[in-house]
C-alpha cells in the first residue's frame, strides 16, 4: 500500500548506517512502489557535496547493498531524482536556512538522526528553533540512547523540550524484524501457545544474540560501551519484553509499550554470580585477520566485556520460577539470533525411562534464515517398538510465504514506513529506555566497584566456559549456536 508523499531528512546521510541500511531500505520501498515520486529525501551531512555527487554516492551504495534488484528499468533514475543534498552543521548555523527553504507544506516530515549521539540534542534544538517542527514532524533517533540512566534522562528531557513523545521514534532495529512481529502473532493470534506461556509449562527461556564479527572499526565507541550497553540493555531486553509481556488489550503503540514496561519493572536485580562477562582472544593462527579484543580497541588492559551471559528473573505471577538466560557476544562461532522457549517435560513418562527426555522447544530465529521451529516428539518410524524421536515442525518464512530466494524485507524498511505512517508500536518509548537503564546501571556499577575483569574466550568459540557452568549449575544447557 503506497504511503502519501513525505519529506525525509537524513542527518548523517553520508555515514555508514545511511549507506548500508537507510538508503537501501528506502530504495527497496521505492522499487516496491510504496513511495510516490513527489516524495523528497534530503541527505544532510557535514561534507560540502553537491546533489549530483551525492547521487553518485547513493548509486554506489545501492550497487553494493542492493545488488539483485527486482525493479523495473529506470527505477534507479526515478529514485535518484527524489534525492537532494544539503551541507549542514548540526552544531552551528551553516546550511539550516537552505534546509528550511527545501521543506515546505504540511505533509509528513521525518528527521532521521543517523549521526553520533552527541549530535542528538543540537539537532533537536535546531529543528525546533528554525521552525521546522510542526504537527506533522517526527524524529527518528538511532542507538545508543544514552550511556546510563542519567544521560538517557537528560536526552529524553531535551527531546521532550522540543517534541511531543508521540513525535519521537527511538529505533531498535531488532523490533523491525519479521520474526519479532511474528512472535506477537504466534503468541496472541493462536489459541495453542498462550495457555502454555507461563512458569507452569515453560521450564526456562534462552535468548541468544551471537555475532561472528569482532568490534571492527567501532573499537573506540565499543570499548566505552561493552556488550551490556551495546546489546543487552536494548536488543536483548526488548526481545525479553516481547516474550514475557502480558497480552495487550489491543495492538496499539501505547498498549504494547505499557506491557513491555511492566516486564522491565518486574525484573529482579541480577545476582553477581548469575552473570558471566567475557572478552575474546585472537583466533589462534589467524591473529592478523582476527586480533584479540584488546588489540582491536588498542588498549592492552581494557576490562570491557565483548560477551555477556546472565540469568534474569521476572517477579510476577506468570514467570515466578522461570529463569530467562540471556547471552550475547562478538567473535563467536556463528552469527545467530534465536529465542528458545524450553517447555517442561511431560509430567509422566508412559513410554518408560529408556525413551529419554523429550521436552518441546519453540525456537524463534531472528537471523539468519528468519523463521520458527517447534520441536515435537513422534514415534521413530519402523517396527522397532515404541522408540521416540524429536522432529522439527519447521516454518521458515521464506518458504512459508512463497518468497524463497528473496530476502525478507529488512527491518529498516518496515521501521521507516512505520515512521511515515505514524505507527510507534515498534519503537521504544522514553520510559522504557529509562527503565532498562535502571536495571543495567547497578550491574555495571557492581563490576566497577569490584574491579571485575572479564573471562577470556577463544575467537570462534561459544564464549567463556563459565557461561556453560551458569546453566549446568541449574541442570540446564544452552542450545547450540548455529
Ligand atoms: P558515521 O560516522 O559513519 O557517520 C556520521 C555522519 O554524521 C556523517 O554523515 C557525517 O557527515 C555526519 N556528521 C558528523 N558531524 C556532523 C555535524 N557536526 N553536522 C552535520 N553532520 C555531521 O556514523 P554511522 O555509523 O553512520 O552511525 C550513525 C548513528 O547510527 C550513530 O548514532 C550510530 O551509533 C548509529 N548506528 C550505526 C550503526 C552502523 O551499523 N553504522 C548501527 C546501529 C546504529
Amino acid at each position: 500500500i503506497p504511503v502519501d508523499p513525505f519529506d525525509l531528512v537524513i542527518f548523517g546521510g553520508t555515514g555508514d548506517l545511511a549507506r548500508r541500511k537507510i538508503l537501501p531500505a528506502l530504495f527497496r520501498r521505492f522499487c516496491a512502489g510504496q513511495m510516490s515520486p513527489d516524495t523528497q529525501i534530503i541527505a544532510a551531512a557535514r561534507s560540502a557535496l553537491d546533489t549530483a555527487t551525492y547521487r553518485g554516492f547513493v548509486t554506489e551504495a545501492l550497487n553494493e547493498f542492493v545488488p539483485n534488484r527486482a525493479c523495473e528499468e529506470g527505477t534507479l533514475a526515478g529514485f535518484l531524482a527524489i534525492i537532494d543534498y544539503v551541507a549542514i552543521d548540526a552544531t552551528g548555523k551553516d546550511g539550516w536556512e537552505t534546509l528550511v527553504e527545501r521543506i515546505q507544506g504540511n505533509r509528513v516530515r521525518a528527521f532521521y538522526f543517523s549521526v553520533g549521539p552527541s549530535l542528538f540534542a543540537p539537532l533537536a534544538e535546531r529543528i525546533n528553533s528554525y521552525g521546522l517542527s510542526t504537527q506533522t514532524s517526527r524524529i527518528v533517533v538511532e542507538k545508543p540512547f544514552g550511556h546510563d540512566l542519567t544521560s538517557a534522562r537528560a536526552l529524553n528531557a531535551i527531546l521532550a523540550d522540543n517534541f511531543d513523545e508521540s513525535q519521537i521514534y527511538r529505533i531498535d532495529h531488532y523490533l523491525g524484524k519479521e520474526t519479532v512481529q511474528n512472535l506477537m502473532a504466534i503468541r496472541f493470534g493462536n489459541m495453542l501457545f498462550e495457555p502454555l506461556w507461563n512458569s507452569q509449562y515453560v521450564d526456562h527461556i534462552q535468548i541468544t544474540v551471537a555475532e561472528s564479527v569482532g568490534v571492527g572499526g567501532r573499537g573506540g565507541y565499543y570499548d566505552r560501551a561493552g556488550a551490556m550497553r551495546d546489546m543487552m540493555q536494548n536488543h536483548l531486553m526488548q526481545l525479553l519484553c516481547l516474550i514475557a509481556m502480558e497480552p495487550p488489550a489491543k495492538f496499539d503503540p501505547d498498549a504494547v509499550r505499557d506491557e513491555k514496561l511492566k516486564v522491565i519493572r518486574a525484573l529482579d536485580p541480577v545476582q553477581p554470580h548469575h552473570i558471566v562477562r567475557g572478552q575474546y582472544n585472537a583466533a589462534p593462527g589467524d591473529e592478523d585477520a582476527h586480533p584479540s579484543y584488546r588489540e582491536a580497541v588498542e588498549d592492552p588492559r581494557s576490562t570491557t566485556e565483548s560477551y555477556i551471559a546472565l540469568k534474569a528473573h521476572i517477579s510476577n505471577w506468570r514467570w515466578a520460577n522461570t529463569p530467562f538466560y540471556l547471552r550475547t557476544g562478538k567473535r563467536l562461532v556463528a552469527r545467530s539470533s534465536v529465542i528458545n522457549v524450553m517447555f517442561k517435560d511431560a509430567p509422566h513418562a508412559i513410554f518408560g525411562q529408556e525413551a529419554g527426555r523429550h521436552a518441546n522447544v519453540l525456537s524463534i530465529r531472528l537471523q539468519p534464515n528468519e523463521g520458527i521451529t517447534l520441536k515435537v516428539t513422534i514415534k521413530e518410524p519402523g517396527p522397532g517398538g515404541m522408540r521416540l524421536l524429536d522432529v522439527p515442525l519447521d516454518m521458515s518464512f521464506a518458504e512459508a510465504l512463497g518468497a524463497e530466494g528473496e530476502d525478507p524485507p529488512d527491518a529498516y524498511e518496515r521501521l521507516i514506513v512505520d515512521v511515515i505512517r505514524g505507527n510507534q508500536t515498534l519503537f521504544m518509548r522514553g520510559d522504557e529506555v529509562e527503565a532498562a537503564w535502571g536495571w543495567t546501571d547497578p550491574i555495571i556499577a557492581g563490576w566497577q566497584a569490584r574491579g571485575d575483569v572479564p573471562k577470556p574466550y577463544d575467537s570462534g568459540s561459544t564464549g567463556p566456559g563459565d557461561a556453560e557452568l551458569l546453566m549446568k549449575r541449574d541442570g540446564r544447557k544452552w542450545q547450540g549456536i548455529n
